[in-house]
């Protein structure tokens, strides 16, 4: 028996990295996956992989909400319901706050933030109609504490934060538990644009991270399991670290 069986869950930015492996896990545990992304041909090819009556792909850019309306129509027409979301999409850009244009300060937030409440805004309603279920939001180290040449991403992973509590006390009544990753350095095309040499990346996580190591995207996954499947079940409006130690203080030795 899965752990999510019976369940359908959306993915947003499913078609690689972090999303990927969700997709990958919760359907390994039994749920139906809606996979959304704008990488259209990564997305529908990881629903092909995973097969008709398990995935299915919609084109959804978070930040437009007529695409929340269409992937919801798209996801029920699927599967017959949504209990289970994912706010997993999102982008980084790196820039000191006074070098930061208006616009890239404007379309972290538009994705990052704006996106995640959208998706609460349009999904609650149907996780309710469904008889409750999860949400969990993807936050991160930097929603925690401050990283120089990163805040547009920073503070849009803080706003994230919020929402996740305001969402938890909100929903609770219609039995929707809503919680947040705040994952540390995952090894994904995000933290790693350029491909660059994983020997040079490790040496850097080495020095700073107290596990000594970069995290794997499907550890993650397995945290965004377990706060979407029953073994959470008392747990609401909580951000869950998960970062090899790198929050937890420096170290002299
Ligand atoms: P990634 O870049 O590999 O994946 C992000 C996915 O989001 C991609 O598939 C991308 O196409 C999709 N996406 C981007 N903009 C979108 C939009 N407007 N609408 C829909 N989809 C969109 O990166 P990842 O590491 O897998 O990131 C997943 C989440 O984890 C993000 O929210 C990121 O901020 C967060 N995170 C990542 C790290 C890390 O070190 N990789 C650390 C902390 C938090």
């Amino acid at each position: 028996m899965g752990k999510l069986d019976g369940r359908v869950v959306l993915i947003t930015g499913a078609a690689r990295g972090q999303g990927e492996q969700e997709a990958r896990l919760f359907a390994a545990e039994g749920a139906k996956v809606v996979l959304a992304d704008v990488l259209d041909d990564l997305g529908e090819a990881l629903a092909k992989e995973l097969g008709e009556s398990t995935a299915a792909y919609v084109h959804l850019d978070v930040s437009q909400e007529a695409d929340w309306t269409a992937a919801v129509v798209a996801a029920k027409d699927a599967f017959g319901k949504i209990d289970g979301l994912v706010n997993n999409a999102g982008i980084l850009r790196f820039n000191e706050l006074v070098g930061t244009p208006l616009e890239e300060f404007q379309l972290i937030t538009q994705v990052n933030q704006v996106g995640a409440f959208l998706g609460i805004r349009n999904v609650a309603p149907e996780i309710g109609a469904a008889g409750g279920g999860t949400i969990v939001n993807t936050a991160s180290y930097t929603g925690l504490t401050g990283m120089a040449g990163v805040g547009a991403y920073a503070a849009s992973k803080h706003a994230i934060l919020g929402l996740t509590r305001v969402a938890a006390l909100e929903l609770a009544a219609r039995k929707i538990r809503v919680n947040a990753v705040c994952p540390g350095a995952i090894d994904t095309p995000m933290s790693n644009p350029e491909g660059s040499d994983p020997e040079a990346i490790a040496g850097l996580y080495k020095k700073l991270v107290p596990l000594g190591r970069v995290g794997q995207a499907d550890e993650v996954a397995k945290l965004a399991l377990f706060l979407t499947g029953d073994d959470s079940s008392y747990i609401t409006g909580q951000p869950f670290v998960i970062d090899g130690g790198w929050l937890a203080g420096v170290s002299l030795f």
